[in-house]
């Protein structure tokens, strides 16, 4: 039963994820208001993960276990990427001075009753591959437009 597998699953309280790198030197834990994957396709994202980024979205505190194998590159003015210097497992991108971070979806130890509602930066997306799921799509002007004026990024370009 859903209900039994995802007790912590309420739409007014949130979802419990844990998730942890490639070799397990880091782990973390937060609360995502749902269960949504959105995927980012900006350039900086591609180099960095060798695919597009497929995230969770939340604002508010991430709880880090293994914090010294954690680096931090800040990749613009707005954002910064955390990886695992051990194993290189892309942690999360978190826009800076704020507590607002995108996980890495992959590195959650339950992907069960994820679903993919958004694509972004659908404009930098390379025509080499395309996915199925039927998604709204954003590019990343728009992306930036809807997070007034530019205090996002995910990415590229500003
Ligand atoms: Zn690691
Ligand atoms: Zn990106």
């Amino acid at each position: 039963m859903a209900e039994s597998v995802h007790p912590a699953s309420d739409a007014a309280t949130g979802v419990d994820v844990r998730g942890r790198c490639l070799c397990g030197a880091v782990t973390f834990a937060a609360r995502l208001p749902k269960r949504e994957v959105a995927i980012c396709h900006c350039d900086m994202c591609q180099r960095w993960t060798a695919g597009p980024f497929l995230t969770v979205e939340f604002a508010g505190e991430l709880a880090i276990e293994g914090a010294d194998s954690v680096s931090l590159y800040r990749s613009s003015e707005w954002g910064e990427r955390a990886f695992c210097k051990v194993c290189g497992t892309s942690l999360f991108w978190h826009m800076a001075g704020t507590d607002h971070y995108a996980l890495n979806a992959g590195a959650l130890e339950d992907k069960s009753a994820l679903a993919l509602t958004l694509q972004i930066f659908i404009d930098e997306k390379p025509a080499y591959y395309d996915f199925a799921n039927d998604t709204p799509k954003m590019t990343g002007a728009e992306v930036v437009a809807a997070f007034s004026g530019g205090a996002t990024e995910h990415g590229s370009n500003v």
